[in-house]
């Protein structure tokens, strides 16, 4: 039987659940997000933005006023706050360079690591799918680059507290920064980009981008675990007309690793981690409860805490991981052909 298919009991929790007051509850409605996220759908499709979006047309919308107006009266986390401010992108050149697919690769990773490009860590590429559109968005762009940005894990390990807040929305606006200038760069030499980064929601859903881009695999926490960085980074991303070439899916054991640990899910205070995966959308796959996640996500200015405590993050970390889970598929693959 595959591993996903197993219906473990809930083993008990050691902290006890966080109670959402009642006035954060009420933001709620009586609209599910797991029902709009596709929770036991069968069918693919594009998702319907739940989150960081224009919060008029947002069934949560409330929620998301109430997280912005938090920030906004907390002077040192309104600093970091860059929703809304606007960029004019760079015309295109009416020269193309001409370059290999593997060379833009190089330069553009080279452009993205220096100080033009703010400094990213890991860079990916692969072709966009239509179902990582959010409904009613697409694109005629052939590529997407996912940008990884890594985040200050001592500061990310302060969540919930304004510390990890802060550190997250300054790697966002990184991030952000970081797409323009690598759009601005595919521009001056002739090629359409745009770049997008968080928390705004943007056309495309990043971590299945950022997936099948090689920059890592889901955890059991519904964000990517990267065998550098663990989940200690942000994504940002940039789709353009350059001629590009795509990067290889990673994987080095993650999916193993979650089956085994319960760590997000015994610290996430509202108990929105639950120990097997979920039919979403038509994959079956680690998804986070919304309903419950939301009002403690809400109140906490962006929590944090489930990519915090996953020791993939812990600096130093996860390539030893990523080295053990390895080792233990080659000890399992030795076994099995030897059983024939
Ligand atoms: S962000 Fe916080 S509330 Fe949401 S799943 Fe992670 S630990 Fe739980
Ligand atoms: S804390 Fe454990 S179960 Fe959760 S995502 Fe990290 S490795 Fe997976």
């Amino acid at each position: 039987m595959a591993k996903e298919e197993k219906h473990r009991p809930r083993m008990q929790r050691r902290t006890p659940v966080w109670p959402a007051p009642d006035e954060v509850q009420a933001l709620m409605g009586d609209v599910s997000g797991n029902e709009l996220n596709g929770w036991n759908e069968p069918e693919v499709r594009q998702p319907t933005p739940v989150m960081w979006a224009n919060p008029a047309k947002l069934a949560h919308g409330d929620m998301q006023i109430r997280m912005t107006e938090e920030f906004v009266a907390h002077p040192e986390l309104h600093g970091v706050l860059r929703m809304s401010d606007r960029h004019e992108p760079l015309a295109i050149a009416p020269e193309q360079t001409q370059r290999s697919s593997q060379q833009w690769i190089a330069a553009l990773t080279e452009f993205s690591a220096g100080p033009s490009g703010h400094g990213v860590e890991l860079v990916g590429v692969t072709q966009p799918q239509a179902e990582w559109f959010f409904e009613g968005r697409s694109s005629e762009m052939p590529w997407i680059v996912l940008l990884a940005i890594a985040m200050d894990h001592e500061q990310l390990a302060t969540a919930p507290e304004h510390t990890s807040a802060i550190e997250v929305h300054k790697q966002y606006n990184r991030g952000t920064s970081a797409a323009r200038a690598l759009a601005d760069w595919f521009r001056s030499h002739g090629f359409r980009a745009e770049g997008h980064g968080g928390p705004g929601a943007g056309p495309i859903q990043m971590v299945p981008a950022a997936i099948q881009a090689g920059l890592g695999e889901l955890g059991k926490h519904g964000s990517i675990i990267n065998r550098e960085l663990g989940s200690s980074f942000r994504l940002a991303a940039v789709l353009t007309d350059a001629p590009l070439t795509v990067s290889a899916p990673d994987s080095f054991g993650v999916d193993d690793f979650c089956f085994g640990c319960r760590i997000c899910t015994d610290a996430c205070p509202p108990d929105a981690i639950a120990p097997d995966k979920r039919l979403v959308r038509g994959i079956t796959k680690w998804a986070v409860d919304f309903d419950r996640c939301l009002p403690y996500f809400a109140e906490s200015y962006g929590c944090g805490i489930c990519i915090a405590v996953c020791p993939w993050s812990t600096p130093g970390a996860a390539p030893r991981l990523a080295e053990n889970m390895l080792r233990k598929q080659e000890r399992r693959q030795a076994r099995e052909s030897e059983s024939g």
